[in-house]
């Protein structure tokens, strides 16, 4: 008997009744015990979707009002001070203080500045980023998990709780003040530990797992010694431990792992299918391996009889003590694809959410036990026609896009000419200042461009009104750039909804659904596009739009476009084929529109590809292989334009000393850069590499609402004039606007020109 279990499950519903309930609760449109019925609510019909699709153990402890590393920090007592205070007469809670350390505020208590957020591992989840102090002290503050279980219990589920670990959480706090080692905070944090899991085997609970993604990172020695003083305090009686590893393999953590005081571990199978044998040959005779051979990470079937071929050597070697699994939490998926009605039905065959990839570990459970019942049988049967179908399928492999990857050689990322002499072509052609103006791309999406949007969706307006509605944006947007006296214009973007589905819409081989939600942050839901198949372009998709806004001024005028990697790393990737492979295909699509951009006579094209570091694999060594294509598909994207025209990225972060190497040899004429927030941390990249081409780093952070003083800007720019040579300095935000109000930017921009103009004198 193969016993199924649960690594997680997503939380904020099918049509995000969660974000619904707690926005309405911010509000104060919903009183608390309100937002309390509806997330009890949420859980029970979540542990309900888990059993029926036939799952032995279901999640407890995986719900989170904002965000679970936020959950352990409430069930830690890890309060920043200035999170404690009560505002007088008005009561505090948890609860409250939970929403003020992940937002700010709350409907109660003081506001203060909201804790740090940042990407869990390699997804696009967020969490709230602990802060650690030397000398603090734990204390079990939040009993959430505890709660939590019994209610499941007492509903009838098959609970195992879930943890995030004290290693893993400790890891990916921050040290604030004072730097000290965060080992020294190990004991105490331990100690509360183990009273959650003596408090869990009072409910009754057999199984806890424990989650320490970290150890599919490169570890230091320490951090990874650590674990075995760890495990050993916290064997509780009457209570087994599950330790959840997964995103990728444990590597040179596999002896110490194998040999936990633990009674159970779960690997990802899907990252790292190999670890499968060395796991079977160390693993003691005592203990249960559960196998996470379900994506969590991808939306697609899986191919079942496959995975049970896989499994047959652990099926042998293990019987009862083998379990499955996803590879890990289903928190990275939609919650159930039977909602979905935009999908055609072929499509949706191919797909699994998070109830559908519950139903397939179920079936891998059963299938492992010799469980041949009809439902079983079906399943299997089922994950071989998609298997087929998608083999093939002519709307997913396509022969002349395949053609064309093929055709790919190293000239085409190449520019004519080096960079110098581009260089000197460009000025003469664009005939800029020193020091020019320009902005990152979009301008405030206002309530009015929604509100055309949102009509023309609703198919209260024809395409041809929206269209002119756009157009009057678009004219306005430039009008104003005119006066602020902005070097370099921008048409705004009015007409995109989202940088990555604009394109996604408009190229072949991509996939939307109607509620493929997925979990950002806190009550934010993203729902990225599906690349199922080969991509091209049928036809230009931003031409018409920036010829009509170059037709609008004598200024040059910039295209705006979205990078390959982005558009990869924001949507769900194949399976059946490399990552790589899919983004050269997006880099080939795009390199036609920025040819014809060019032919249309746009003289400068930005290709944005902020989201470049985030692809980062989690281990330094996988780094290189990623990069080296990575960059290689921007050139390829980039590469077939004359020298005189001018090629801009963007990128949204200053962490850009490890791999500024592979930054610089993008090769774009031109890049802008956030620094604005970290006062140009930037620029200590430039201590050791001389960056050689020009760039533009942010002189103001956009995501204040603060108007930029001048000063402060100027000073910003005269301390990247002492790294990088002036002619080679721009001056811009440090990312888009659209989030922003117009007055707000103009008075922003205003300044910024008003700097420019100034240090063009000095200089
Ligand atoms: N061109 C995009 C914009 O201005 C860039 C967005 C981004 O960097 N994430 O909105
Ligand atoms: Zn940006």
């Amino acid at each position: 008997m193969a016993t199924s279990h649960c690594v997680g499950f997503p939380r904020i519903g099918k049509f995000r009744e969660l974000k619904k309930a707690t926005e309405a609760y911010w509000r104060g449109d919903l009183d608390q015990s309100a937002l309390m019925a509806e997330g009890k609510r949420l859980r029970s019909m979540h542990w309900r979707m888990q059993q029926d699709a036939g799952i032995d153990w279901v999640a407890t402890g995986d719900f989170a009002w904002y965000d679970q590393m936020l959950n352990h920090s409430m069930m830690l007592g890890a309060i920043p001070h200035r999170f404690e205070g009560n505002i007088e007469g008005q009561a505090d809670n948890l609860l409250d203080t939970q929403f003020r350390m992940a937002r700010g505020r709350a409907p109660s208590g003081q506001a203060a500045a909201a804790c740090e957020m940042t990407k869990w591992f390699d997804t696009n989840y967020h969490y709230i980023v602990p802060e650690l102090h030397q000398g603090q002290t734990f204390r079990l503050t939040s009993r959430a998990v505890i709660e939590q279980t019994i209610e499941a219990q007492e509903q009838g589920f098959n609970a195992k709780p879930v943890l995030i670990g004290p290693l893993t959480w400790l890891w990916l706090g921050k040290v604030k003040g004072e730097p000290f080692d965060r080992l020294e905070l190990l004991d105490e944090l331990v100690t509360v530990y183990g009273q959650v899991l003596a408090e869990l085997a009072e409910t009754g609970a057999q199984w806890v797992q424990i989650d320490e993604p970290i150890l599919a990172l490169d570890l230091p020695q320490p951090w990874l010694q650590a674990f075995e003083s760890v495990y050993n305090k916290l064997q509780t009686p009457a209570i087994k431990i599950m330790l959840a590893t997964y995103f990728g393999g444990l590597q040179d953590a596999t002896t110490t792992v194998a040999n936990l005081p633990v009674e159970g571990l779960h690997i990802d199978l899907v990252r790292a299918p190999e670890q499968l044998l060395s796991e079977l040959d160390r693993l003691p005779a005592y203990k249960t391996l559960s196998v996470g051979v379900i994506d969590g990470r991808n939306i697609w079937r899986s191919d079942l009889s496959a995975i049970l071929e896989q499994l047959k050597p652990a099926r042998e070697k293990l019987g009862e003590r083998l379990w499955v699994s996803s590879s890990c939490s289903l928190l990275h998926v939609p919650v159930d694809l039977d909602s979905e009605e935009r999908l055609d039905e072929e499509t949706k065959s191919w797909l699994a959410f998070a109830v559908q990839k519950c139903e397939e570990i179920a079936a891998l459970g059963k299938a492992l036990s010799g469980d041949n019942s009809d439902k079983t049988r079906a399943l299997v049967a089922l994950s071989d026609t998609v298997a087929c179908s998608r083999r093939a399928s002519r709307r997913i492999h396509r022969e002349e896009v395949q053609q064309k990857t093929d055709a790919i050689t190293p000239e085409l990322m190449q520019r004519h000419s080096p960079f110098a002499q581009r260089y000197s072509l460009q000025r003469e052609k664009l005939k800029l200042p020193l020091f020019p103006t320009t902005t990152i791309g979009s301008f405030p999406q206002t309530k009015e461009i929604r509100r055309q949007r949102s009509l023309y969706r609703k198919q209260q307006l024809d395409r041809q009104e929206y269209l002119e509605s756009m157009q009057q944006e678009i004219q306005a947007t430039i009008k104003r750039q005119e006066a602020l006296g902005l070097d370099v214009l921008v048409h705004g973007e009015a007409e995109r909804n989202d940088m990555v589905e604009y394109f996604g819409e408009q190229l072949d081989g991509f996939a939307f659904t109607e509620y493929g939600w997925v979990q950002s942050y806190g009550s934010r839901c993203v729902k990225p596009p599906i690349i199922y198949g080969d991509i091209s372009r049928p036809a230009p998709m931003t031409v018409d739009w920036s010829v009509f806004a170059q037709q609008q001024t004598s200024k040059v005028m910039k295209g705006m476009l979205t990078g390959p990697v982005t558009i990869l790393r924001w949507s769900f990737p194949r399976d059946d084929v490399s990552q790589k492979t899919s983004c050269e295909q997006l880099a080939l699509a795009l390199r036609e529109e920025v040819t014809d951009l060019e032919q249309a006579g746009i003289g400068v094209i930005q290709i944005d590809e902020p989201a470049i570091r985030e692809g980062l694999p989690l281990r330094k060594a996988d780094w290189p292989e990623y990069l080296d294509w990575a960059v290689n598909c921007f050139r390829l994207t980039a590469g077939g334009v004359q020298d005189d025209t001018q090629i801009h990225t963007h990128m949204c972060y200053s962490e850009f000393n490890d791999i500024i190497e592979y930054i610089a040899a993008m090769d774009a004429d031109v890049i802008t850069i956030e620094t604005s927030r970290s006062d140009m941390q930037l620029l200590d990249a430039f201590e050791e590499f001389e960056y050689p081409n020009e760039i533009g780093p942010g002189v103001y952070d956009i995501h204040s609402p603060n108007v930029p003083e001048r000063e402060w800007m100027k000073q910003l720019i005269k301390k990247a004039a002492e790294k990088i040579p002036p002619e080679r300095l721009w001056v811009n935000p440090d990312c888009g606007l659209k989030t922003r109000d117009w007055p707000e930017v103009e008075e922003a921009l205003t300044n910024m020109v008003q700097v420019a103009r100034e240090l063009r004198a000095e200089y």
